[in-house]
């Protein structure tokens, strides 16, 4: 079986084959560190995420995720606050690390910030400027578009169409309109470092360029990021890119995810329905919001909504029980091998709806299986294969108690199972019923077996 990825820049699926298979490179746009990640930011971190645990199966791989730690939407949220701009970075950073963790996105293996990197962005400005392909004026430095035939091959605008979508400023020291920033001058209350152009920032689009060379080469096998950043972002990175590095190609798959709306519309500030990660992590554990985010094929738009959650909720109840019902399946399953027709969905372009399918068919397969020894057999497999989307590797009974969005606490959930079962003894049945229905009603499913009373939540 071969893996196969739909490419943006040749609009075709086709075999996946790297440069050098000892050494895979992805690069992914990372978070502008200025607030807190809402889901759609997500979708992405999660989508990569199940992309390099793919890839990794097969091949070395190098994975960077950067952080975009300069750049005009964090000087305004820095000046809203009234606090340095490093500590808005530092602070948002932090916060995308830790809410990413609880997606179970893994850490990349790099995760350059662009901060770090403006000694490289002024170097491949200045190759840019000696091949003609950049010019400065008035203390920016513009990339000259004119100058790139190829440029508009990726988002395959004609000239008209680039100009309208970049609502690019016309402004008096651009030789043309559609010309781009690489370089701008700072006042003394901005961030800038001395460049032979005076001081001042880079642009936000040579931050990835400059980081992308610094740490996966002239030409890598995979760029990613959301569909929005297909233009502007990736057109101009590519445009540095290429001609900084005399014609070679920079990316041979580009990969982007469809956007995500919330109950249809989409996210934005002014509607007041952007939705946070923080804020969901505080109401479902945030492997139902992975599941939720792997819910439909990553080119797809996602229609995100409260009963999706709850959907992806209830099909984890389904999956952690079977592991847990069927039990004794732990014993080597790290050496058995995920399901063939899961493998084959994930690698036919990542279909991760078609490889959810194949984890409830073998959940009901080890259902319905009557020998214990072939149950445990597909449990361990159904782990296996779950494992390459990040899911099902919690603890089991953490699982089913996992209190976010339950009315009852778990002490509280305790503390009436004891009082069921003591009104059970004395036979004081219309108690024990009352109870009962208390914990259903609290969303508790109890269930009474040989070595007591077992409860879980429902989705
Ligand atoms: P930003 O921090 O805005 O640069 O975005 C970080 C990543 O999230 C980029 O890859 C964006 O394309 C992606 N992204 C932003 N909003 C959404 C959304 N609503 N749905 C899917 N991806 C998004
Ligand atoms: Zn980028």
């Amino acid at each position: 079986m071969s893996l196969q990825l739909y490419n943006t820049l040749t609009r075709t699926k086709s075999e996946f084959v790297p440069g050098d298979p000892g050494r895979v490179t992805m690069y992914v746009c990372g978070p502008t560190v200025h607030n807190f990640a809402h889901i759609g930011n997500a979708r992405p971190a999660v989508v990569f995420d199940v992309l390099a645990r793919l890839l990794r199966r097969r091949y070395r791989l190098v994975y960077a995720r950067n952080i975009t730690d300069v750049d005009d939407k964090i000087n305004a949220a820095a000046k809203a606050a009234g606090l340095p701009i490093g500590d808005i970075t530092a602070k948002f950073s932090q916060i995308y690390r830790e809410d990413m963790a609880a997606l179970g996105v893994a850490t990349p293996d790099v995760e350059p910030r662009a901060t770090d990197h403006v000694g490289e962005m002024i170097a491949m400005i200045g190759k840019l400027i000696a091949s003609g392909h950049a010019y400065a004026a008035e203390g920016h430095v513009l990339f000259r578009v004119g100058a790139f035939a190829g440029y508009g091959q990726l988002s395959r605008r004609g000239q008209r169409e680039l100009l309208a979508g970049a609502r690019v400023e016309v402004a008096p020291y651009k030789e043309s309109p559609g010309d781009f920033v690489l370089w701008k001058p700072s006042t003394p209350d901005l961030p800038g470092w001395d460049s032979p152009w005076g001081r001042g920032r880079p642009g936000w689009h040579i931050e990835c360029s400059a980081m992308t060379e610094r740490h996966l080469g002239t030409t890598i096998d995979i760029h990613g990021g959301g569909n929005d950043l297909i233009f502007p972002h990736h057109e101009n990175e590519l445009a540095q890119s290429t001609c900084a590095h005399g014609g070679a190609p920079f990316a041979r798959w580009w990969l982007h995810n469809g956007f995500l709306n919330v109950d249809s519309t989409k996210m934005s500030k002014s509607l007041g329905n952007v939705l946070l990660v923080r804020e969901l992590l505080g109401k479902a554990p945030g492997e139902a919001i992975r599941l939720a985010l792997l819910s439909a094929h990553y080119r797809q738009p996602l229609d995100w909504s409260e009963e999706v959650l709850a959907e992806s909720r209830r099909k984890l109840d389904r999956l952690y029980g079977t592991l847990r019902d069927i039990g004794g399946w732990q014993g080597d399953w790290s050496s058995v091998d995920p399901d063939a027709g899961f493998v084959a969905a994930l690698e036919d372009d990542l279909n991760t709806p078609r490889a959810l399918a194949a984890l409830f068919d073998l959940s009901r397969d080890a259902n319905r299986a009557a020998d214990p020894a072939e149950r445990r057999r597909l449990a361990a497999i159904l782990r296996a294969s779950a494992e390459m989307l990040g899911l099902l590797g919690g603890d089991i009974e953490a699982w089913f108690k996992d209190t976010k969005g339950g009315s009852l606490g778990n002490d509280e959930v305790e503390r009436l199972i004891e009082a069921r079962r003591a009104a059970r003894e004395r036979r004081d049945f219309a108690e024990a019923d009352r109870i009962r229905q208390a914990l259903t009603d609290g969303g508790i499913l109890i269930e009474d077996g040989a070595g007591g009373t077992r409860w879980r939540r429902q989705g």
